[in-house]
């Protein structure tokens, strides 16, 4: 299926729209709030209302960009965000494939009337939810499908220069920096065309990667030294946090962004998981290298999904029963993935 075939009804629907409300997933990062802060700056240049509503938070590391500031986090107002909701006349879905994925909100996202808009590259979107699907698997990121779609709808309008550097943030960073999900030449031509717009690619690497606090790499560095372990004839290395850890080192939003590819950094090391405990439930991550299918293995055991080589998912159980599922789980997994 064309992936762009049904522009036109978007066209349609973001003309005749009086509402538009950019909704993102649950724990948003920088994919989540570049797609979502670029359609925000790209319809406000079109003379459209639009509001960012996000379930909840988003790190610090990210609230330097330019119209982040005006997202309404769900869990701080939950009425107006349903209001908000409630009140739309489309809903621009970013960055999730499934209404699971936005938490409280989920509800009123399901009920409302609104023309509802997937912007997506997750592995099996749930389509029935929504009325129009643009999902790509084969993108890096949101964000490059969401310069894909603007620079569709509007061929004559060159992008504002905040759009941009959004999407960079988005394309960077669901990328490692360039590292994966970004072996078709288009990333990097739509790169291209962000530099020429002017981002500072520099700069913007910098506000998202070098403003960590110190008790952040404090932290790393003891899960690393006290909270690894690697397990060489499964292939495979964990890291755990528990809510101590995490409060003994100054944990906020954002500060375990990342930490997982470190345990898939090692040679001979083909699959990475990464529990933190939260409020009521351990979440997780899992990485991957080559045709490991981590998708396969969070959606089945883990309540979650994502894409091939990188998923998260959560447990319900304490971090003591969730491990040891865990490493039960692994033979098994080792030979069906051929590794
Ligand atoms: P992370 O480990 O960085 O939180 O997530 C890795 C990838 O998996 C991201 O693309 C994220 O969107 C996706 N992901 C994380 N948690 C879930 C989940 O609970 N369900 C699904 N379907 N995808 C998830
Ligand atoms: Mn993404």
């Amino acid at each position: 299926m064309e992936i762009f075939q049904d522009i036109s009804k978007l066209k349609n629907a973001l003309e005749s729209a009086q509402h538009i409300v950019i909704l993102s997933h649950y724990n948003p990062d920088g994919d989540a709030i570049g797609s979502s802060v670029a359609w925000h700056h790209y319809l406000e240049s079109l003379g459209k209302d639009s509001k960012i509503v996000l379930p909840n938070d988003f790190p610090q590391n990210l609230k330097w960009i330019k119209g982040s500031e005006t997202a309404l986090i769900g869990n701080q107002n939950i009425e107006q965000a349903e209001a908000f909701i409630a009140g739309a006349d489309v809903l621009l879905c970013n960055d999730f494939q499934s209404f699971s994925r936005i938490d409280k909100l989920e509800e009123a996202a399901r009920k409302s009337n609104a023309i509802k808009v997937l912007i997506d590259h997750h592995i099996e979107p749930e389509v029935e939810q929504f009325d129009l699907i643009f999902s790509n698997q084969k993108s890096s990121s949101t964000a490059e499908l969401t310069f894909e779609l603007i620079t569709r709808l509007t061929p004559e309008k060159t992008l504002d220069k905040f759009a941009a550097e959004a999407i960079y943030v988005g394309m960077m960073t669901d990328t490692g920096s360039f590292a994966y999900s970004c072996d078709h030449r288009r990333t990097f031509d739509i790169t291209a065309e962000l530099i020429d717009l002017g981002i500072d690619t520099r700069g913007i690497h910098q506000n998202v990667y070098d403003t960590f606090s110190e008790s952040r790499l404090r932290l790393l560095g003891y899960c690393l030294t006290e909270r690894m372990i690697v397990l060489p004839e499964l292939a495979t290395a964990y890291m755990f946090l528990t809510k101590e850890d995490l409060y003994k080192y100054n944990y906020v939003s954002g500060d375990t962004e990342g930490i997982v590819n470190y345990a898939l950094s090692m040679k001979n090391i083909k699959f990475a998981a990464f529990f933190t405990e939260r409020e009521n439930r351990i979440r997780i991550s899992f990485r991957s290298k080559e045709d490991i299918d981590c998708n396969e293995f969070a959606k089945t055991y883990f309540n979650g999904g994502g894409h091939r080589n990188a998923s998260g998912g959560n447990s319900f159980e304490n971090m003591q029963e969730t491990i040891q599922k865990f490493e039960k789980l692994l033979p098994e997994f080792k030979r069906k993935n051929k590794f």
